[in-house]
């Protein structure tokens, strides 16, 4: 079953197909363990079984569902399937194996003559200790990966929101350690069930994390029973991105505007979450109108079923499958995706680490 945004890719002309696949853009909001290959992820899930017996239910089922595409409810629901993702990428071996699925599938050319669906992308992951791995060791194997492509990928590392002070501090020094061994670590992201954890604990952690000039982006107000309270405390981490802001109360809208903080757009994600009921319902006309900052992005495309060319195609092709923008437009909006990536922090960082240590 295809997904919406494959739907409005398959409706345009050939013409319109070429300009968006040849149209440079940059990833910036993709969870590595919700973008493996549907093939890749069944292909791990067989070598494990060969190794631990037969499949468990849980990954039984969530194959399943994976295969015959999501029907979910609410957000929340999305989050069912990760334990039995978690489950079948538990190994540094299948961890490496994944993030090398997803870079391919990113970064790539499809098919011979077809151009990658992106130049550039901020993959982002939570690091995670498992019985075969530590934190430390999921985060180096993921690693591994991304430098095998030189610039053209960079690593943000997750906090989840269930997290305690503890794992969020575990997170946030390995980061600054693997950075600052010139490992590409551009950032910090905050993601996770939106109903989950109590933001305010992790304000000085957040802190941290800026004074060490790693900016940080943040899944914000997903829900409608997010408070203004929990959306007011990660706004005053002064977040460098957004992800989502689907439901700002006035006060943020404000803020988010007047700092023009860019918001990473998840548009088959929002509708497959139902957090937005239709494409022309959906916020980015109207941040668009204001002039802000946004990115075009994909989040999971294991789970929605999309990739990048197709969520452009939901900009261009023609209403009601689409939001029938003009090419201009696109190619203007596909150009924010390089401006306000935190690819940038990182040779900052770079030049200042050279610096510091010719001074000393
Ligand atoms: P990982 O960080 O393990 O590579 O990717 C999966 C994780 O990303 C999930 O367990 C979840 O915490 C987070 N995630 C994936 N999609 C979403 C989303 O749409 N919203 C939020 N808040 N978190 C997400």
């Amino acid at each position: 079953m295809a997904g919406l945004a494959t739907q409005a890719f398959d409706s345009l002309p050939p013409h319109q197909k070429s300009f968006l696949r040849s149209l440079p853009k940059a990833e910036l909001h993709a969870h590595l363990n919700g973008c493996i290959p549907l093939d890749c992820l069944i292909k791990l899930a067989l070598d494990a079984s060969k190794s631990d017996g037969p499949q468990p239910p849980l990954v039984r089922e969530a194959l399943q569902i994976l295969k015959a595409g999501l029907n979910l409810n609410r957000i929340e629901d999305g989050f069912k399937l990760f334990p039995a993702i978690y489950h079948i990428t538990s190994t540094p071996k299948a961890i490496a194996l994944a993030t090398s699925a997803v870079l391919d599938f990113f970064l790539e050319p499809t098919s011979p003559g077809v151009p990658p669906q992106c130049v550039y992308m901020e993959l982002r992951t939570t690091p995670r200790s498992t019985p075969h791995m530590s934190r430390k060791e999921y985060l180096s194997v993921v690693l591994g990966e991304v430098v095998k492509r030189g610039g053209k990928a960079s690593l943000i590392v997750s906090i989840d929101r269930r997290m305690s002070p503890q794992d969020v501090a575990e997170c946030i020094s390995l980061a600054i350690h693997f950075r600052n061994s010139g490992q590409p670590i551009v950032g910090i992201d905050l993601c996770g069930n939106p109903l989950s954890g109590n933001m305010k604990a992790f304000h000085t952690l957040m802190d941290a994390a800026r004074d060490a000039q790693l900016p940080l982006t943040a899944h914000i107000a997903e829900s409608e029973r997010n408070t203004a309270q929990d959306t007011a405390e990660i706004l005053s981490w002064s977040p460098r991105r957004l992800g989502h802001a689907t439901f700002l109360d006035a006060d943020a809208v404000l803020k988010v505007s007047r700092e023009k903080i860019p918001i990473e757009i998840c548009l088959s994600s929002n509708l497959v979450s139902k957090t937005v009921e239709s494409l022309s319902a959906h916020h980015l006309r109207s941040w668009l109108e204001l002039g802000h900052p946004v990115i075009i992005c994909t989040d999971d495309t294991l789970l929605f079923k999309t990739n990048l060319v197709a969520e452009y195609a939901l900009l261009l092709a023609r209403p009601p499958l689409g939001l029938g923008f003009e090419e201009e437009e696109i190619r203007r909006i596909a150009q924010m995706g390089f401006r306000y990536r935190f690819h940038e922090s990182r040779k900052t960082w770079n030049a200042v680490q050279k610096i510091a240590r010719f001074k000393n």
